[in-house]
């Protein structure tokens, strides 16, 4: 679980998050919508513990083992695709787990390939890969799916979904898609104004389909 309580974060006179409280217990998947500019990179930071320029009163619970899939895909441009994706592992690991990984996100067999040699889709898929490698316990993605096309877009819905049940991680992704928000997630959040001002559970199985007050609210808060 990755648990945050009265996060705040400036930038100069400027305040992105303004006291953000929230849980998310292993196994839930959450979806963060908000405008640009919203603050929901720099929320995505601050969970992973990357940014030391967080202030206030928080607290801040996360577990050890978390994976961020950036906005951009990150890949180390002077090392092959297993190499990256396998990065911080154990060495004996690394080739089963890098090569299982590459494969469930249509990758497989391109473990020698270098990052330039990938199109802007298959770099964000091995950036996916690389966090699934990791085995998780926090996984943290910021609009991961944003380059791929409609199909492979379910495809990579339908691998997170599979990933998350067997390995229950606490899941917080960033997508601009209402839809796929709501779809994907057992809980949508919309962070505005510097806190989290929607926080829906979803209350039906999935498949899911957006109720109509779901989305007035969701629409109100964005
Ligand atoms: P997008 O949907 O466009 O990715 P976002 O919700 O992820 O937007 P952030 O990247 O978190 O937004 O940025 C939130 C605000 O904080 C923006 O106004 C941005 O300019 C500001 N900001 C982020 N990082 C810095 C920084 N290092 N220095 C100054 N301002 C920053
Ligand atoms: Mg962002």
């Amino acid at each position: 679980a990755v648990e945050v309580s009265g996060l705040t974060r400036r930038f100069g006179d400027h305040t992105v998050l303004d006291g953000v409280d929230l849980t998310i217990t292993g196994g839930e998947f959450a979806a963060l919508l908000g405008r640009s500019g919203s603050g929901k990179s720099t929320l995505l930071r601050a969970l992973a513990g990357l940014d030391h320029g967080v202030a206030g009163a928080g607290t801040l619970t996360k577990p050890d083992r978390i994976s961020m899939v950036f906005q951009d895909s990150r890949l180390l441009p002077w090392q092959r695709l297993l190499a990256n994706v396998t990065f911080g592992l154990r060495a004996r690991d690394r080739r089963r787990r890098g090569s299982d990984a590459l494969r469930e996100v249509g990758l497989g067999g391109r473990e020698d390939a270098w990052p330039h040699e990938l199109s802007g889709g298959e770099q964000q898929r091995a950036s996916l890969a690389r966090s699934l490698a990791g085995e998780p316990e926090l996984l943290l993605a910021d609009e991961p799916f944003g380059a791929l096309d409609a199909l492979t877009r379910i495809r990579m819905h339908a691998l997170l979904r599979r990933l998350c049940e067997r390995h229950r991680p606490a899941v917080l992704l960033v997508t601009h898609d209402v839809d796929e928000a709501i779809t994907l997630a057992d809980r949508v959040l919309v962070l505005h104004d510097g806190a989290i001002r929607t926080d829906l559970t979803a209350d039906v199985p999935r498949p899911r389909r957006v109720t109509d007050p779901e989305f007035a609210r969701i629409r109100t808060a964005l």
